[in-house]
C-alpha cells in the first residue's frame, strides 16, 4: 500500500511539472514515505533522515510522508529541522497546494488532517511495475485492533465508487497491464458509496471481467468481514487468483478477544473451511503476532496448533510492538523481549516445515506463471503462479518472456519457492 501511495505521489509531482531523478543525491526535493506499523520501522525513519542530511543534505528540501508523518506531526520539525514538510496519507490530495507553499520558502508545511471523507483518486499515478498495477479501493480503517496504529494514521474508512474503480481497471487494461491488485486495509468492508451499492465480492468479480485483465489479486482481508460470497466469486471466475491473505494474528480466542479482533478461532476456521471446500485450490497466507500482552504458553501453543490445522502457504510473523495511542499500551503483563524472540523463532521454524511439505506437493504439476524477470546469476526466469508462489524456471528459447504467461512443469521445491522447466 505504501509503495502504491508513493506511485500516486510521484504521479502528482510529475503533473505539477517536477521530474524524477534516479537517486536522492541528484534531487533538489526529497520525499521520504514512511511506515510506523512497528517501532523498528519508525526508528529507521529518523536514522535515515539524519543520514540523508549528513550525506547529501546541502541546499535540498525534505518532506516526510506517510504514517510517521501523521503520527509525529509537527514534532518532526523539531527532531529533524532540515524537514520542511510533513504530510499524512489522508492529505495527499492536498499536495499541489502544499508544494506551492514549500516552493515559496515556507519551512513548516503540514497536511495532517484526518477529518476527510475524500479518497486519493489520481489518474496521474506513475506505475513502477510494467505488468501488475495496484488500485486502491478503500482507504483508512474503522476497526480498532488493540495493537494497531493504522486507524490513527490513515483515518476512517472511505470507499471509492465502483464506477471509478472499474474505469481505472479498464484504463489499465488499455495500457497493457494484465494483472491488477486491489488494495485496502480491509478490502472486505468495501461498500460502494454510489447508488450501484456493490459489495466487495461483486466488485472483485467485475474487475475480473474487464477485458484484457487476466489476474486479479486483493489484500488485505479481515476475517470478520470475509464472507462466503468472496470464495464463491473466486471459485467461479478464473481471472480471480486463487490466493487469499487472511491475517489471523493469534490461534487463541482469549488473545483474539484481547486484541479486539472481533472473531473467535472457530469463526476463523469456518472461513478456512469455505476455502478448502472450493473446487479451485485456494492458497491461504496469514499474519501472526507473537507475545501480545498476556499471551500464555497455552495461548502460544494454540497459535502453533492453528498453523498445523490451516497449513498456510506463507506467513508473515511479528513480535508484538508497543505503539502510541493504542489500547494495548495500557495492558498489564507485557511479555519480555527474549520470550517474544523465542516464540517468533518457534513459529517461523514450524511454518518452514509446513511450507516444505506444501510446496513438495506441487512437484510434477504444471502451473501457469506470469513472468516477472530473469536472474542472470542462476540463468533462470522468475514467475509467479496464481497462488502467488514464486516459480523459478529454465527456458531454452530466446524470446523475452517478461510479462508473458507461460506453463511450467514443477520439478523441485523448497520452503519458499518452486523450480521447474518451461513447457510452453
Ligand atoms: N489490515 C490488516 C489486517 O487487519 O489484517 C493488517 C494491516 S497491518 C499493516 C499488517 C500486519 O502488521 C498486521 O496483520 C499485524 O500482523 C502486524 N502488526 C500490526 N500492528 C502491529 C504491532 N503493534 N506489533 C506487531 N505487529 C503488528
Ligand atoms: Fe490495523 Fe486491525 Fe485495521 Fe488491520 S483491521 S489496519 S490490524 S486496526
Amino acid at each position: 500500500m505504501n509503495a502504491h501511495d508513493s506511485e500516486k505521489v510521484v504521479g502528482t509531482l510529475l503533473s505539477e511539472g517536477y521530474s524524477q531523478v534516479p537517486t536522492p543525491e541528484e534531487a533538489e526535493l526529497v520525499f521520504y514515505n514512511t511506515c510506523s506499523i512497528r517501532d523498528k520501522a519508525e526508528q529507521k525513519v529518523f536514522h535515515r533522515l539524519d543520514q540523508f542530511k549528513k550525506t547529501h543534505g546541502n541546499g535540498k528540501k525534505f518532506a516526510v510522508l506517510g504514517c510517521v508523518a501523521q503520527q509525529e506531526g509537527e514534532k518532526i520539525f523539531d527532531k529533524a529541522p532540515h524537514v520542511s514538510m510533513v504530510c499524512g496519507s489522508a492529505s495527499y490530495n492536498q499536495l499541489p497546494r502544499m508544494l506551492v507553499q514549500l516552493e515559496a520558502g515556507n519551512r513548516r508545511v503540514t497536511g495532517l488532517s484526518l477529518d476527510t471523507d475524500a479518497t486519493f483518486d489520481t489518474p496521474l499515478t506513475r506505475r513502477d511495475h510494467p505488468h501488475r498495477a495496484y488500485i486502491t479501493i478503500i482507504e483508512g480503517c474503522d476497526k480498532s485492533c488493540a495493537y494497531c496504529v493504522v486507524p490513527f494514521t490513515r483515518g476512517p474508512e472511505r470507499s471509492r465508487t465502483s464506477a471509478s474503480v472499474i474505469a481505472e481497471a479498464r484504463q489499465l487494461a488499455a495500457m497493457g497491464y494484465t494483472e491488477i491488485q486491489l488494495l485496502g486495509q480491509n478490502v472486505n468492508s468495501y461498500r460502494d458509496p454510489s447508488s450501484a451499492g456493490w459489495d466487495f465480492a461483486k466488485l472483485l468479480d467485475e474487475v475480473g471481467r474487464v477485458p484484457g485483465i487476466r489476474r486479479v489479486r486483493f489484500t488485505t482481508s479481515h476475517p470478520r468481514d470475509f464472507v462466503k460470497s468472496i470464495v464463491d466469486a473466486i471459485d467461479a471466475n478464473p481471472a480471480l487468483c486463487n490466493h487469499v491473505h487472511l491475517p489471523v494474528q493469534s490461534g487463541s480466542t482469549r488473545i483474539l478477544d484481547a486484541m479486539q479482533r472481533l472473531y473467535t478461532r472457530e469463526e476463523y476456521l469456518q472461513r478456512i473451511a469455505w476455502m478448502k471446500a472450493a473446487t479451485r485450490p485456494i492458497a491461504v497466507t496469514s499474519d501472526i503476532i507473537v507475545g501480545f500482552p498476556g499471551e500464555s504458553e497455552a495461548d502460544f501453543e494454540a497459535t502453533l496448533d492453528l498453523l498445523d490445522a490451516v497449513g498456510y502457504d506463507a506467513l508473515f510473523s511479528f513480535k508484538y510492538s508497543r505503539r502510541p495511542n493504542t489500547a494495548a499500551l495500557a495492558l498489564a503483563d507485557q511479555i519480555p523481549e527474549e520470550e517474544k524472540t523465542r516464540r517468533l523463532a518457534i513459529v517461523q521454524e514450524r511454518q518452514r516445515s509446513i511450507q516444505i511439505a506444501r510446496n513438495a506437493a506441487y512437484v510434477g504439476s504444471v502451473e501457469e506463471c506470469m513472468v516477472e524477470g530473469f536472474n542472470k546469476a542462476t540463468g533462470q526466469w522468475m514467475g509467479r503462479t496464481s497462488q502467488h508462489k514464486t516459480l523459478n524456471f529454465l527456458y531454452a528459447g530466446a524470446a523475452d518472456l517478461n510479462g508473458q504467461y507461460v506453463h511450467v512443469r514443477v520439478t523441485r521445491s523448497g520452503p519458499n519457492s518452486l523450480a521447474g522447466e518451461c513447457i510452453q
